[in-house]
């Protein structure tokens, strides 16, 4: 299908049979549906031929950037080698035993073991259950609650829907199941009042406290979080907050556990987000940046203080996927990671184009309708602000967000916004020119609310 008149069929035949996650249906049956077909670095192509500087990298997760064919060949010689088996009842193939081997590498020393799932949601579920299982083990049946964070994201599997704190997800299927609870999240702009970033780090997450001791610390697993909230916002946590979640987890013995899925493999200019922060989870989900999204796979890093209990205690996980570990996924995401590292593009991203990356988005903050842009390694949430001097935020911050990101869209960039917040996540090869080109269609996006008149 690479001619422009089979393309034009392909809108109405997806509205015909397609339906869409996280879109409203009716809506793109009458506007039509985007045809991406092609891409190259950072840029992608429309059915139309349309270039669009890609400053989302898919959905947070093409790393290399498009159009690799290292990738390409990796996975043809497994596909031909051999295109399946599974690692259930003791078996695994090449690709695979690798894999665990390179990603372990990078975890610090205590990431030693890694169970594979082939999405971040599936990998939600798997470390869901193993934390119950872990406490079981040990004797303590009644430790199952798992606390997390509102307007977090981990994943729209049934668990995954539930631990994330988004309330237009749990209105669709009754959710949270039960065991689930909620606790604030480290949002400064919006709900940090007259406190300052630091104060207010440290009062969300002694949250955590709160709750573990309403629920009873013999009742409560573990507690999950991004180190940045990804979905929610690119919400960026004061300094204050990670160590204080650190030291609370550990001194009511809950599991902590670090949702990697946005911020593993680069992201933030650490091979992994905690590395950022400075703590050690017990357990932690990835996926998106471990193939660069060339293939689906994902995974849970298990830290030595669980994986001994799997191991020696436990033995036999009942839970695992058809696809756990699939030997052409195993060989695209190792290709992928190689790359990561021969281009020693996580210390690109920590000294180089991270920092340069951050000091233009910074430049944004002279402008009239932006309260305050937070970036970290490669990923970025520029807030929108009705006035600066007060933080006071548009009547209608959706309607703002989309206004600044429809615009970027039709002058050739694509932004993602959550309600009045404008995110960033392009791939680790982004060039500086590329990064100068992204803000200049940006700064128009926003030159074009603050003429909206919106209020
Ligand atoms: C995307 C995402 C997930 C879910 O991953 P899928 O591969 O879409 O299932 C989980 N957690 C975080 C933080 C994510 O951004």
């Amino acid at each position: 299908m690479t001619s422009s008149t089979s393309h034009s069929n392909l809108g109405a035949i997806d509205a015909a049979h397609h339906l869409h996650p996280f879109s409203d249906m009716k809506q793109l049956n009458a506007t039509g549906t985007r045809i991406i077909t092609r891409g190259e670095g950072v840029y992608i192509f429309d059915a139309a031929g349309k270039k669009y500087l890609d400053g989302f990298a898919g959905l947070w997760c093409v790393n290399i950037g498009y159009g690799r064919r290292e990738i390409a060949e990796a996975v043809q010689r497994q596909m031909n080698e051999l295109p399946y088996y599974n690692t259930f009842f003791g078996t695994t193939t090449p690709p695979t035993a690798l894999l665990a081997q390179k990603i372990t590498a990078h975890g610090g020393g205590v990431l030693n073991h890694v169970f594979f799932t082939n999405s971040g949601s599936e990998a939600t579920d798997t470390w869901f259950r193993m934390a119950r299982v872990y406490w079981k083990a040990l004797g303590h049946p009644t430790k199952t609650q798992v606390i997390a964070r509102r307007n977090g994201y981990h994943g729209s599997t049934v668990a995954g829907a539930s631990l994330g704190g988004m309330r237009h997800m749990h209105e669709q299927g009754n959710l949270p199941i039960e065991g689930i609870s909620h606790i604030g999240q480290p949002y400064w702009y919006a709900e940090g009042g007259d406190l300052t970033p630091s104060e207010f780090g440290l009062k969300m997450a002694r949250e955590l406290e709160a709750k573990i001791d309403e629920l009873g610390e013999e009742n409560v697993a573990a507690f999950v979080a991004e180190p940045v909230q990804g979905a929610g916002g690119v919400i960026v946590p004061p300094d204050s907050y990670w160590p204080e979640i650190a030291r609370i987890c550990k001194k009511r013995n809950i599991l902590l556990v670090a949702d990697e899925v946005i911020c593993g493999f680069g992201r933030l200019g650490t091979w992994f987000g905690h590395q950022h922060f400075g703590f050690v989870p017990d357990l932690a989900p990835v996926a998106k940046g471990l193939s660069s999204g060339y293939l689906p796979i994902g995974a849970v890093l298990v830290g030595d203080r669980v994986a001994r209990v799997m191991i020696e205690e436990v033995g036999d996980f009942n839970h695992g996927y058809t696809y756990s570990g699939h030997p052409v996924c195993a060989a695209a995401a190792l290709e992928n990671l190689r790359i990561i590292e021969e281009e020693g593009l996580v210390e690109r991203v920590r000294d180089d184009i991270g920092p340069y990356f951050a000091a233009a988005l910074k430049t944004l903050e002279d402008h009239e309708v932006v309260g305050q842009v937070d970036a970290v390694g490669l990923i970025a949430g520029i807030q929108l602000a009705a006035d600066k001097a007060t933080r006071r935020r548009f009547q209608k911050p959706d309607d703002a967000g989309v206004a600044v990101r429809n615009h970027c869209l039709q002058n050739g960039l694509v932004m993602r916004a959550t309600s009045d917040r404008m995110l960033a996540s392009p791939a680790l090869v982004i060039s500086r020119s590329e990064v100068d080109e992204m803000i200049g269609i940006l700064r128009k996006g926003l030159d074009h609310l603050r003429d909206a008149g919106l209020a």
